[in-house]
């Protein structure tokens, strides 16, 4: 069929289905650029913007559900970031993420919702007569977290709704890409990094498996109870990069039922030795996947605005969704229902599902692993009072130590310690 004609299809099939990105960066972009100050006049984003989203764009696009990252950079000047109890504002950062693009959605509340889950995603779509765009919320790096399980509970409480196992570093929870590229030890997943894939499988959180080592990708397959997801990747195949998917990495995928979202940055697409790249490289991507494990495993996450370069010849911006759409239905001759897979309904079933795990695993308790190399730091001063913080400065406080406690009447020690 010619293309305008799937064109006109395309925007029949909007109607029912919206285009979903796992990945744009428009939020970091708010942060170095505006510094978060979007209330003045000098940042409109119904209007044409320099970055690569806007909203009319986003609507010229058929998005319908957006996925903003909250990234922040891996905090150790290392690049590899091998220490993590170095202090740092990484949770302060992202929370700032988390803030902004609950602002943006606020001062755009005609043309966006806030949503959390996947069939509030879609109703919120359907019911706006595709009029207002879903956004919710993913972060990019455990190093986001501090080492802190606590974390990622509350972030999901806030809204985030998949979190990046890495980003360019690694963490106490696992290996990144990056130090393959260096040439070290792909480790992996590490003990926390289970009981943390545990976790969020219990709360909900999508796995994300961008950025992450092979082996990594690996150890999570095996264990994950529900659908994982890659937000922003290509196949290693059509280009050898450690970023992208290795096939045997997508037949674990398609037996896990998760999706591979394509990225459109060029240097994960282009073909060996060649620098530029063009839509037809992000379509070579689909197909491959597609040929390799079937429909129900690909999707978009394009890495708008976090890519450092402008989009691939075809792929600017988010105006583009649909010539992709097209291009890939043209050249594969697929049918109206693995069409609109691709552009949203894999992602919306893979969310669903991992909301479906939480579920059945609600009456399990929370993991409350701590990982191992944390040191636990007090003021000196309470090592005055052992009545009052039995264990203190020497190791764990045991049971009995803390039974004693709760037996001691505060009045008895006051005088004594002058805790006035
Ligand atoms: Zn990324």
């Amino acid at each position: 069929m010619p293309a305008a004609d799937l064109h006109e299809d395309f925007k029949r099939l909007l109607k029912t289905t919206p285009v979903i990105d796992t990945h744009n960066d428009l939020p970091y972009q708010l942060r170095w650029q505006l510094h978060y100050e979007i209330n003045e006049d000098k940042f409109k984003f119904d209007e044409p913007l320099g970055s690569q989203t806007d909203l009319q764009r986003l609507k010229q696009g058929g998005v319908g559900v957006q996925f903003f990252s909250c990234w922040m950079e891996c905090q150790n000047p290392d690049e590899l970031y091998s220490e993590f109890e170095v202090p740092s504002s990484i949770v302060r950062d992202t929370l700032e993420q988390v803030d902004i693009i609950k602002r943006l959605v606020d001062k755009y509340s005609k043309s966006m919702k806030f949503v959390t889950s996947a069939d509030d995603a879609l109703r919120n779509y359907i019911e706006s007569d595709n009029n207002k765009i879903s956004v919710t919320m993913g972060v990019e790096g455990l190093h986001q977290v501090d080492t802190s399980l606590a974390v990622v509970r509350q972030y999901f409480d806030l809204g985030v709704r998949y979190i990046t196992l890495t980003h360019n570093c690694d963490n106490p929870f696992a290996t990144a890409c990056t130090t393959i590229i260096a040439g070290k030890e792909d480790k992996g997943l590490t003990e926390l990094g289970h009981q943390c894939i545990k976790e969020f499988n219990r709360i909900g959180m999508m796995v994300d498996l961008s950025h992450v080592s092979y082996k990594t990708m690996v150890d999570v397959l095996k264990i994950a109870k529900a659908p994982v997801i890659f937000s922003h990747s290509s196949a290693y195949t059509i280009t050898n990069h450690e970023r992208n998917v290795r096939d045997d990495v997508l037949q674990m995928v398609k037996k896990n039922g998760g999706v591979v979202c394509v990225n459109f940055v060029p240097s994960f697409i282009a073909r060996e030795g060649v620098e530029e790249a063009t839509i037809d490289d992000c379509v070579e991507h689909v197909l491959h996947i597609v040929n390799l494990i079937g429909w129900d495993h690909i999707g978009i996450g394009s890495d708008f605005d976090g890519m450092g370069s402008t989009g691939p010849k075809g792929l600017e911006d988010v105006s583009k969704y649909p010539d992709l759409v097209v291009k890939v239905w043209e050249k594969s001759g697929a049918s109206e229902d693995d069409i609109k897979k691709f552009m949203g309904l894999n992602m919306l079933r893979a969310w669903k599902e991992c909301e479906l795990v939480s579920e059945a695993m609600k009456n399990e308790l929370p993991v409350e692993a701590n990982w191992s190399g944390r040191q636990w730091r007090f003021p000196d001063y309470i090592t005055l009072c052992p009545e009052l913080f039995p264990g203190a400065g020497t190791s764990k406080s045991t049971p009995e130590m803390f039974y004693k406690v709760k037996r001691l009447n505060f009045k008895d020690v006051e005088g004594e310690y002058d805790l006035k």
